[in-house]
């Protein structure tokens, strides 16, 4: 090897090293992976972020495995949607940890959901017929809006759990929060096309992005949030569009899409699978390429189906 070379890999090497500290100060453990992405741009080096669940499971329906009871056993924060999201796994795994500190009440225990205004609450809770959205609708990284907020109330609660490192915790965000304002100025005026069109739903995962592009639900493939659609209902939803016709039907990445191509094939629709949340495809590496991959596939198929 050139030693040159090795000299130059010998330094990176160590730099990196030298980069990272030794114990990071605050071990986060996220739910999702949206949260994630935001604890790490907003704590950098200062926080340790493992992420509960891939954007292609059902952040519904986790297991809470003994690897993850390990990972909040240890955790000094859980950051997490809350709105009953993970009402079926967290509450176990907030109890098999064992762990004092991140129980629901306390400071370590965040709830994103809390700091944002809910949309599709039900005037009456009927979660007989397996609707898990009883507490209203928690899918609200899907407007980068709600993200902002998120941020602003995160990044108070890693100042107020490491004070030690307020000030890092505080430059971080207002730098965060200045290239998301401009980011979010982009997707607007990218994705004003957008306005007034008319989508199906599988599941109702998109209220949030509908209620910030100006893009209107016309009818939803699940009968109830949770409940897969049978072939009847498919039919009934594919006869109400004759009436309200729709552009595109659009699905979750860590969605099955047949009930959505089942509806791209009936009703001459594209079908498009939405990353929903960070790792959902490939562009969608970190949140900035959520939104940024979100409105490319929206504006990709609107205009295909144009
Ligand atoms: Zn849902």
């Amino acid at each position: 090897m050139n030693p040159l070379k090795t000299l130059v890999t010998v330094s990176v090497t160590l730099s990196f090293w030298l980069a990272t500290p030794a114990q990071a100060a605050l071990r986060v453990l996220a739910c999702e992976p949206e949260w994630g992405a935001l604890a790490q741009e907003l704590g950098g080096p200062l926080v340790d972020v493992s992420v509960a669940t891939t954007a292609l499971q059902d952040p519904h329906q986790i297991q809470a495995k003994p690897s993850l009871i390990a990972k909040a056993r240890n955790a000094d924060l859980v950051v997490c949607t809350g709105a009953e999201l993970e009402v079926g796994w967290l509450p176990v795994l907030l109890q098999q940890s064992g762990n004092a500190k991140i129980q629901t009440g306390q400071p370590a225990n965040f709830a994103a959901a809390d700091f944002v205004r809910k949309l599709d609450v039900p005037t009456q809770v009927d979660r007989s017929q397996g609707d898990v959205h009883a507490a209203g609708n928690p899918h609200i990284q899907t407007d980068p809006r709600n993200i902002a907020l998120v941020a602003t109330a995160l990044a108070a609660r890693l100042q107020q759990l490491d004070g030690g490192n307020a000030s890092g915790y505080a430059d971080r965000a207002r730098d965060f929060q200045q290239r998301w304002q401009q980011a979010m100025v982009r997707w607007t005026a990218k994705a004003a096309p957008l306005k007034g069109i008319t989508v199906v739903s599988q599941h109702k995962a998109f209220s949030y992005l509908y209620d910030w592009l100006g893009i209107k639900e016309v009818a939803v493939l699940e009968p109830k949030p949770g409940v897969e659609p049978s072939v009847s209902h498919l039919q009934q939803v594919l006869a109400s569009l004759k009436a309200q016709p729709a552009r595109l039907v659009l699905y979750a990445a860590y969605q099955d899409g047949r009930p959505s191509e089942w509806l791209q094939k009936n009703a001459s629709i594209p079908a498009v699978r939405l990353p929903f949340t960070v790792g959902g495809s490939d562009g969608a590496k970190d949140l900035f390429g959520l939104f940024d991959d979100t409105t490319d596939r929206l504006l990709g198929a609107a205009g295909a189906a144009k």
